[in-house]
């Protein structure tokens, strides 16, 4: 008898594709949050998209009127304007230095 030697496959032998052709799909970067601070923040602008430091400006919250209150029955009305001069005690509004549009509001 003779042996017929079938025609055998080794996975093994095969080389592996290594040029593979690199595919040109578009890389999709998703924009990091906008962490705004109490001060000018880098931020992406939802309507225009451009990123970069916003402008703040700083505008009475509930809080700082509460704070005015506390202050007047307190310390006095001499020292209610304290919250209103101090930006820590303010929220602070952000806007795209590009375009104006509102970017968002940090609240202490
Ligand atoms: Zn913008």
């Amino acid at each position: 008898m003779e042996s017929h030697k079938p025609f055998s496959y080794n996975p093994q032998e095969v080389p592996p594709i290594l040029n593979q052709p690199q595919s040109t799909q578009p890389l999709i970067i998703l924009a990091p949050l906008n962490v705004l601070g109490k001060s000018s923040s880098m931020a992406t602008c939802p309507s225009c998209g451009v990123r970069g430091k916003t402008k703040v400006e700083y505008e009475a919250s509930n809080k700082t009127h509460l704070l005015a209150l506390l202050i007047c029955l307190v310390g006095g009305v001499c020292c209610v304007c304290c919250p209103y001069c101090n930006d820590s005690c303010q929220s602070a509004n952000h806007t795209c230095s590009s375009c104006g549009a509102y970017v968002g509001t940090f609240k202490n």
